[in-house]
């Protein structure tokens, strides 16, 4: 008996030392019920707009097909290994703050589907509002350029839409610029030139024109061009619906169609585009949702 109480003693040290090296750890669940043979885990049980939540499966190995939904966003979920399934929720920074649901659906080798509600509690960003002063063609572009900002918004929105099914990442995602802290303005309220405008959907990185910009990810290039807003900008598809965004560039040096590993050099700083200064604007999009990209980096490994 005592053995067991000592036992008890050293997991919950354990388990202590885990939370206290791994901020996650302290906001995420301990493993629910969701079927009678399958079990779920959250990274964060309460995320924030704008956070990435990995959802793991335990249990579902002999089922056949497992999928997911939150509210109209498709679940893509991967083999992790030990039986386990993992995907990423994407919770998009103007989702309203309230308890909103995971459904799981787990279907097995007889095609008798199992599924479960699972209430996700999203808490505000409590972003702050911004006042810039920029060039008055960037707030109220001049109407010839109309055409080209709705064809480049057009052009954006489907290619945020598609989902390769193929997971190109491995590992940690790691910061694009090395070295350099980022302004922390994901989700700002943006007032600019005294006008309100969409909120700040990036984080930016202030640094000197011509450093180094760095994949966050393995991914594919499937934009790389200078775009009216975000000026000269590079767009990876990391498969399964994430994609990262890189404006303002400088210069860019990959092309449509190549494949970058982590860290591999795909631009350099600069201030083409919308801005006030030199500086990387990062963005991520997971299912259309528009998440804080420093997030990608808090998310534990997701190796198989
Ligand atoms: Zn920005």
């Amino acid at each position: 008996m005592w053995t067991a109480h000592r036992s008890r003693l050293w997991s919950l040290l354990a388990a202590l030392l885990v939370s206290l090296t791994n901020p996650l750890t302290v906001h995420g669940s301990d493993w629910q019920t969701c079927t009678e043979d399958i079990a779920y885990r959250l990274s964060a049980a309460a995320p924030q707009q704008g956070d990435v939540v990995l959802v793991e499966l335990r249990g579902a190995a002999t089922h056949s097909r497992v999928e997911g939904r939150w509210g109209e966003q498709p679940l893509y979920f991967w083999p992790a290994g030990n039986g386990r399934h993992h995907a990423l929720v994407g919770v998009d920074l103007s989702q309203r703050p309230g308890t909103g649901q995971l459904l799981l659906t787990a279907t097995g080798n007889d095609g008798s589907p199992q599924t479960c509600t699972v209430p996700l509690p999203v808490r505000s960003g409590d972003f702050p509002t911004e006042r810039l002063r920029v060039a008055p063609r960037f707030v109220n572009p001049p109407p010839e350029m109309l055409p080209r900002i709705a064809e480049e918004t057009q052009r954006l929105r489907a290619l945020f839409a598609a989902v390769t099914p193929l997971r190109f990442w491995r590992g940690r995602f790691q910061p694009p610029i090395e070295g350099l802290p980022p302004a922390g303005n994901f989700g700002r309220r943006r007032v600019l030139n005294d006008q309100p405008r969409a909120p700040h959907t990036g984080e930016d990185f202030p640094a000197p024109a011509g450093t180094p910009v760095r994949a966050a990810q393995r991914g594919r290039v499937v934009l790389a061009e200078e775009l009216y807003f975000a000026g000269n900008t590079v767009i990876l598809d990391h498969g399964l619906g994430l994609y990262t965004l890189y404006a303002h560039l400088q210069s860019i040096t990959t092309e449509p169609g190549a494949v970058v590993e982590a860290g591999a050099v795909i631009g350099t700083v600069g201030a083409t585009g919308r801005v006030t200064g030199p500086h990387l604007h990062w963005a991520a999009r997971l299912h259309d949702a528009r998440v804080n990209p420093q997030h990608l980096l808090t998310l534990p490994v997701l190796e198989e």
